[in-house]
């Protein structure tokens, strides 16, 4: 990794690349395209550019492709993940999942995170480094041409928190969201935080028209402290009100993520106090049946506590979905196929 991401530059970083060079800017958009449209994985490939161009950008530039190592399916449910090897000998996971209306791609941030939520297997070795947009980009290119499939959606909720690694989550939206490359609706992009509040903020003022998801998992501060260390930095309160801004800036509606764990988050009184959290607030809450991560002493709660929580919040007129298990034939829990890997039991 001694020169920069090409495929993390922008088309119009491109096109005056381009110009630097001494090249028509057109000749920067061909690269674009065929980086984030034809998703080439060299510039041997862009046979149309000329090759002096070619070899002045290989001076600055190169190409942070991902090497696919490993891919585990779910005969069940047509789910896919996916170890993939970064240029620098990094592994991360990312994940195809099939749904009725098309492709859905769980894509990394960081390799590791140093956030260290307590259900979390991908915290567990820390933060190595952020992944470049480019890197964020070619898990998507990398699914669907190893599977031969046109992924639609993207949740942003894989390995790492995008906020720690806010300028590339923001260049990643732009580049997957460009009519020039894969022209993916922004509609259909969900990016998950722990609740970095700034970051809310200055997403909110780009008005872009992602759906944000907040990864609250407790309905007051002292539980949330004890799940996810974020806690001790922002309160529950100071997050509600930057999803409050971000609402009043997008217009759009806010998820709050809450993993239930049996006698930890699932109890009566925390569905209680969460129904008063988010009454009234144009939200909608996602339950997520924690996946039991071997290193952590954590259980999933029972059928009838999640249905009994979900009623309760249903009661309050609250929106809510229990999410879908997918994958659960294989390594289910984000970061726990990665670990596998690393430890050499794959
Ligand atoms: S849940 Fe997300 S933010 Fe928390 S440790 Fe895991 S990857 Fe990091």
């Amino acid at each position: 990794m001694n020169k920069k991401d090409l495929r993390s530059l922008s088309l119009d970083e491109l096109k005056n690349a381009a110009e630097d060079c001494g090249e028509k800017t057109y000749r920067g958009s061909q690269v674009y395209e065929w980086l984030h449209k034809r998703c080439a994985d060299g510039l041997d490939e862009m046979t149309n550019v000329p090759k002096s161009f070619r070899n002045r950008i290989s001076e600055d530039y190169e190409l942070y492709d991902l090497e696919v190592i490993k891919v585990l399916r779910d005969e069940e449910d047509g789910t896919c993940k996916f170890l993939l090897k970064t240029v620098d000998d990094n592994v991360i996971e990312s994940v195809l999942m099939k749904y009725e209306h098309g492709f859905s791609a769980c894509i990394s941030s960081q390799v590791g995170c140093r956030m260290g939520c307590s259900f979390c297997a991908s915290t567990i070795g820390g933060r190595i480094r952020d992944l470049t947009a480019g890197e964020m980009a070619e898990q998507i290119y990398a699914m669907q041409k190893s599977e031969n499939v046109r992924i639609s959606n993207i949740v942003v909720m894989g390995t790492g928190e995008p906020f720690d690694n806010y300028d590339s989550f923001v260049r990643f939206y732009e580049i997957i969201t460009g009519k020039e490359g894969q022209n993916i609706s922004g509609r259909n992009i969900t990016v998950s935080t722990c609740g970095i509040v700034e970051k809310i903020r200055e997403l909110a003022d780009r008005h872009f028209a992602l759906t944000l998801a907040i990864s609250l998992h407790a309905p007051y501060d002292e539980l949330r402290k004890k799940i996810m260390p974020v806690a001790n930095r922002y309160s529950i309160e100071e997050i509600m009100d930057a999803c409050d801004y971000f609402f009043e800036r997008t217009g759009r509606r806010v998820t709050f993520e809450y993993s239930l764990i049996s006698e930890v988050n699932d109890s009566r009184e925390c569905a209680e106090r969460l129904a008063k959290l988010l009454k009234g607030k144009n939200s909608h809450v996602n339950l997520i049946p924690v996946n039991p991560v071997k290193e952590r002493d954590y259980k999933r709660s029972g059928q009838e506590n999640i249905s009994a929580f979900k009623k309760l919040l249903e009661k309050n007129g609250i929106n809510v979905t229990i999410r879908r298990g997918m994958g659960k034939n294989i390594d289910a829990a984000c970061g726990q196929l990665r670990r596998s890997y690393i430890k050499g039991e794959l």
